[in-house]
């Protein structure tokens, strides 16, 4: 139900481009990561670009520590795709640190989506891709029983707000 769901929000939205949106439920606190203290190299070391689908890959599998399906579910794609991402933001990470470089978050093909919801039974985050469509169940464990999850962190200095339905 929920793929389905998926799948019409993706040929709607995605009929001009070439692929997917990737979703991401916020966006990170900074903008990237400078390294100090380089004793070997001289002169500018190229910033890696860690995309944000590619942050939100990490943050879900190594932060949340959810495996590949469920970060999948979550990020709207299929599971290999997932599974490239995290490692090509593995990657990326891997060669900041062994070449001290800049990180800068930004880029990638992605989409915010404001309104979430918790399960309580699974403890997983989800959203609704297509807000006219009522969620009747969390998209993982099938529980009937979630919550709407109003922490929206796309401002640092936004207080606290109710989700409104419109
Ligand atoms: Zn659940």
């Amino acid at each position: 139900m929920f793929t389905i769901f998926v799948l019409n929000i993706c040929s709607l939205f995605m009929s001009p481009r070439p692929s997917r949106l990737r979703k991401i439920s916020n966006p990170p606190v900074i903008s990237g990561f400078r390294p100090y203290g380089n004793k070997n190299i001289k002169g500018k070391v190229e910033a890696v670009f860690l995309h944000f689908e590619e942050y939100e890959a990490l943050r879900l599998c190594d932060y949340e520590m959810l495996n590949h399906h469920q970060a999948s579910v979550l990020m709207n794609v299929s599971r290999p795709t997932l599974t490239r991402i995290y490692a090509r933001a593995r990657q990326k990470i891997a060669e900041a640190l062994v070449k001290g470089s800049q990180i800068s978050i930004e880029g990638g093909k992605i989409y915010f989506d404001s309104e979430w919801f918790l399960c309580s039974s699974c403890g997983c985050y989800f959203n609704n891709p297509e807000k006219q469509v009522e969620i009747k169940e969390c998209p993982l464990c099938k529980s009937t029983s979630f919550s709407v999850y109003a922490e929206n962190n796309n401002n640092e200095e936004e207080e606290e707000e109710e989700e409104e339905e419109e």
